[in-house]
Formats: structure tokens, C-alpha cells, sequence
């Protein structure tokens, strides 16, 4: 893997880019999206409007769409399955460990044909590029978090490359 992996975007969200791009323009037939920051605040347990919305437009022109978070509070996860209506893997211990590994033999299709979303460089961006899928790296939903930490997670960005391609107009 290369030692800075390319994202296909660098986005505010993932409802920058429509799924019928990632179909049309990217060959995408499965969408793995990271849970905390990307699809929901931490410990929310609500999906905002605009993110809900895109996941039903997805799955509406035919993505299969799979959750895979390093979350390990297995009640909570089990929750938000019920919630997002399609299937959590949880403790996935991404980037390397078994979780994405579980969800390539769960969509049974090529690694390019799979996109992993997540807010996280080192876990979601990593870990999609190790296993051959194409990557999108969204900007955290959460922006108050102290500023020690926020620039902890900064550097962290450090390890990805530039994207692949410019960021698409907003939908
Ligand atoms: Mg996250």
C-alpha cells in the first residue's frame, strides 16, 4: 500500500457527492461507511436529516450499503443497526483488523468496486486502501471538540494524499 493513500474525495460530508457518481463515474456497487463522525455524532444515536437522506437515495438506485465502526459498546451498536436498517459491524478494530475483512466476504464482490467513508485517515482511509477498496474521507460531523484535540486529529491527515479527483458539486 502506498504509504499515502489517495482518497477518490476529501469532502465536508458524504452528501457532496451523489451516489449516482459513485455508480456512474466510479464503478461503486457497495458503500462501507465509518458510524461515529461520519454517519452520526458520537453517542447521538440519530442520523441527521441530509445524511438519512443520502443513505435512502443510495440504497434507493441499488448500493449496498454496510456499517463498519471501531465502536466496541455492542449494545449502542446493535441500536443504530436497528436505526440505520442495514448491517453494523462493530469493535472492527479497522484499519487492519477483522471488520473490513468481514464486510468484503459480506458483499462478496471486487475491493474496486467498494468505496470505505470515513472521517478518519488512520482507521477508515488506511484500512480501506489496505484492502484494495477505494476510499472517501468526510470532515467530522463533530466540529466543537477541544482544541488539543482537535489538533491531534489533524495530524493525522498528514497521512493521506491528495484526492484522486476534485470535489464534486454539492447535491
Ligand atoms: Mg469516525
Amino acid at each position: 500500500m502506498n504509504f499515502k493513500p489517495r482518497p477518490l474525495y476529501i469532502l465536508p460530508d458524504i452528501t457532496h457527492v451523489s451516489p449516482a457518481v459513485l455508480q456512474e463515474r466510479h464503478g461503486i456497487t457497495a458503500v462501507v461507511l465509518d458510524l461515529d463522525n461520519t454517519m452520526m455524532l458520537p453517542h447521538a444515536g440519530i442520523v441527521p436529516p441530509h445524511i438519512q437522506t443520502w443513505l435512502d437515495d443510495a440504497q434507493a438506485v441499488g448500493l449496498s450499503l454496510l456499517c463498519v465502526t471501531n465502536n466496541k459498546d455492542r449494545e449502542y451498536c446493535q441500536r443504530v443497526e436497528d436505526i440505520l436498517g442495514f448491517a453494523v459491524i462493530y469493535y472492527a478494530a479497522k484499519p487492519h483488523g477483522y471488520g473490513l475483512k468481514l464486510a468484503l466476504r459480506m458483499l462478496e464482490r471486487s475491493p474496486k468496486e467498494i468505496v470505505v467513508v470515513g472521517d478518519r485517515p488512520t482507521s477508515d482511509i488506511w484500512g480501506g486502501a489496505w484492502h484494495g477498496c477505494h476510499t472517501i474521507l468526510t470532515r467530522p460531523l463533530r466540529h466543537d471538540e477541544p482544541a488539543l484535540y482537535n489538533i491531534l486529529r489533524g495530524l493525522e491527515w498528514l497521512f493521506v494524499g491528495k484526492p484522486l479527483h476534485a470535489t464534486p458539486t454539492a447535491v
